[in-house]
């Protein structure tokens, strides 16, 4: 099973990476992708990948962090030499976020914007890389930039999604994958849960987004970790009525055509 999204370089689960990653794979789980949000935190994402065959990286600048990036050209060369690397499987997380009142929305379009041109330049590695889009309440926002620059819909997955129903339908329109985390599991989601069920199942993806947001039954537990994507797909293998065996090898199959990851050699 694989966690399409976790930050496994952030202090609570990199202080103890080793028993992060046999703990996860005594439950299944035996592959993640650990998700890059600064440059910087994207280099410390390749070592670890470099390091465990098993995890692989991304590289983005996640909107919380987008207002100290003023340079265009310096970011998108930092950004272009980490997604260089075979290990790097996706250019990301990216977005916006109206959630909090920083940084403002100038800083995090600007670097939005930055980061889809690259999936648009024939010399960036990410023009055949896909992108992970963060999305906190700026859906209509989100998608009319993603169609501005002309980056086709199908190239990204809108990761812990949690809006409404008719923000799911306008991002199935687009042709995006959707990804759920433990959030879908709380008993406050209903509405959630309920619109989870309209993403096809071939356009599903799962993830923990570790450290943050552990799933029922374990949602006072801290910090997250990938293991427990494990009740992210029980809880929608039951709730589509799917066996969980088929559920995980519909999804995993999902996130291996998306990420572009290898097939074979897995440990
Ligand atoms: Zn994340």
């Amino acid at each position: 099973m694989i966690d399409t999204h976790c930050h496994l370089t952030f202090d609570k689960l990199h202080a103890c990476v080793d028993q992060v990653l046999a703990d996860a794979d005594a439950v299944g789980v035996d592959r993640m992708i650990s998700v890059g949000t600064t440059p910087a935190d994207a280099a410390r994402a390749l070592a670890l990948a470099r390091r465990y065959p098993r995890v692989f990286a991304t590289a983005g600048v996640h909107p919380h962090y987008a207002e100290p990036f003023v340079d265009r050209a310096g970011l998108q060369d930092a950004l272009n030499e980490k997604l260089a690397d075979p290990r790097c499987v996706a250019l990301g997380e990216m977005g916006l976020d109206r959630h909090y009142p920083e940084p403002p929305m100038e800083a995090q379009r600007r670097v939005f914007a930055w980061q889809l041109e690259l999936m648009m330049d024939p010399q960036s590695p990410a023009a055949h890389l896909p992108g992970i889009i963060h999305n906190r309440e700026a859906t209509d926002e989100t998608l009319a930039m993603i169609r501005e620059v002309g980056v086709p819909g199908e190239r990204f997955v809108f990761h812990c999604f949690t809006g409404s129903a008719d923000e799911l339908d306008a991002i199935l329109d687009l042709g995006a994958r959707v990804s759920f985390t433990g959030i879908v599991t709380f008993g406050s989601a209903r509405a959630l849960a309920e619109a989870s069920d309209r993403v096809p199942i071939d356009r599903l993806m799962i993830e923990t987004d570790s450290p943050y947001l552990t799933p029922e039954p374990h949602r006072k537990v801290r910090p997250n970790e990938p293991k427990y994507v494990a009740d992210v797909a029980r809880f929608l293998a039951e709730r589509r009525g799917l066996d969980l065996d088929l559920f995980v090898k519909q999804v995993d199959a999902n996130a291996n055509a998306f990420f572009n990851l290898p097939t074979s050699g897995n440990p």
